[in-house]
């Protein structure tokens, strides 16, 4: 089943709050009912997006004059310890499904916010984990709308980096992953509990995105973004109604009524503050879009 929306202001899908109406909406119920329609987009060049829980990506503030397609397939398919799930399952949902057949090698990434598609693209991780440590492989949707599979190791995943990144014509539709670590299952939905409350103890209030910026790589050592930001006195620095947490420096809040354009203001005006004084290159942890679909790329 497809159920389709028009002209919803899309920072009501976000979890930043910003972002103009899109032409369309199409919710998919069922994996088998989005090729046709994401071959005839791709096909007709009609901007398009994938959308999935919206906790890291920001529209613009026209909104997208196309396509958004969001993913609500979530089914799971167990055998033994290797389970392949759905695009649209929210991955606090799958943890505990894990959690509850005894496996607890995601634990650690709870209270991460997104779904499958998300979380892979991405190559989500915390607590010194990644999303693809775990992953056997991927299978998504290429621009003729047939499906593809790929091993773990065609998907090239890096720190929060994949080949899906690289390729806005693919939508991932499902993962398979492979687990190892058995606990008994109340234990293991216990890690998970413990986890979460830890994450929600240290996290920044406010509406955002998570960081901002990545954190780079010197040398082959990684240095933490939000230090860097500390360090110049960021903290607190507002344009229009985007500010920097006073909790965590590469925290940037929506305060109420921020647009696009103050995000990548503020964002810009520090990637070059650090350029400036370590020349380090910040590189956006955000998908942050134009009214086409296109990302948009900071300044250097
Ligand atoms: C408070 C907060 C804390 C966070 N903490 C962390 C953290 O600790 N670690 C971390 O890694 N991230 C963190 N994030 C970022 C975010 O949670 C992850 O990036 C998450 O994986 C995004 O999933 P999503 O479903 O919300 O993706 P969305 O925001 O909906 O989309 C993100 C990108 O993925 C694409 N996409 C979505 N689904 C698909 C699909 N099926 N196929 C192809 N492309 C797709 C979208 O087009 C978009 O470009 C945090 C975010 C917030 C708000």
């Amino acid at each position: 089943m497809i159920e389709v929306f028009k002209n919803v202001p899309l920072a009501t899908k976000t979890f930043y709050g910003i972002g103009g109406p899109a032409d369309e909406i199409f919710e998919i119920h069922d994996a088998s009912d989005l090729p046709t329609l994401w071959a005839e987009s791709c096909e007709n060049s009609i901007p398009k997006i994938v959308l999935g829980r919206g906790s890291n990506i920001v529209f613009s503030d026209k909104g997208l004059l196309g396509r958004v397609f969001i993913p609500k397939f979530k089914k799971t398919l167990w055998r033994e310890n290797v389970v392949t799930v759905e695009a649209g399952k929210t991955f606090q949902d799958f943890i505990e499904e894990t959690n509850k057949k005894g496996f607890s090698d995601l634990c650690e990434l709870s209270g991460i916010p997104g779904n499958i598609g998300g979380f892979v693209r991405g190559n989500a991780g915390a607590n010194d984990k990644e999303v693809s440590d775990s992953i056997l492989g991927v299978e998504y949707l290429n621009e003729k709308g047939y499906i593809h599979k790929l091993t773990k190791e065609a998907c090239k995943f890096g720190y929060r980096e994949s080949l899906f990144k690289k390729n806005p014509d693919f939508c991932i539709i499902r993962t398979t992953f492979e687990l190892k670590e058995k606990l008994a299952p109340q234990t293991a939905l216990d890690k998970t509990k413990r986890l979460l409350s830890l994450r929600w103890e240290k996290s920044s209030p406010g509406k955002s995105s998570g960081c901002v910026f990545k954190n780079p790589i010197v040398n082959g050592k990684t240095i933490s973004t939000g230090k860097l930001l500390d360090e110049l006195g960021a903290k607190g620095d507002q344009i229009g109604d985007i500010k920097i947490s006073e909790f965590h420096a590469n925290f940037f809040i929506n305060k109420g009524k921020a647009t696009q354009k103050d995000l990548l203001s503020l964002m810009n005006k520090w990637k070059k503050r650090v350029f400036k004084i370590y020349q380090i290159e910040l590189e956006s942890e955000i998908f942050i879009c134009n009214e086409f679909g296109q990302k948009i790329n900071l300044e250097s």
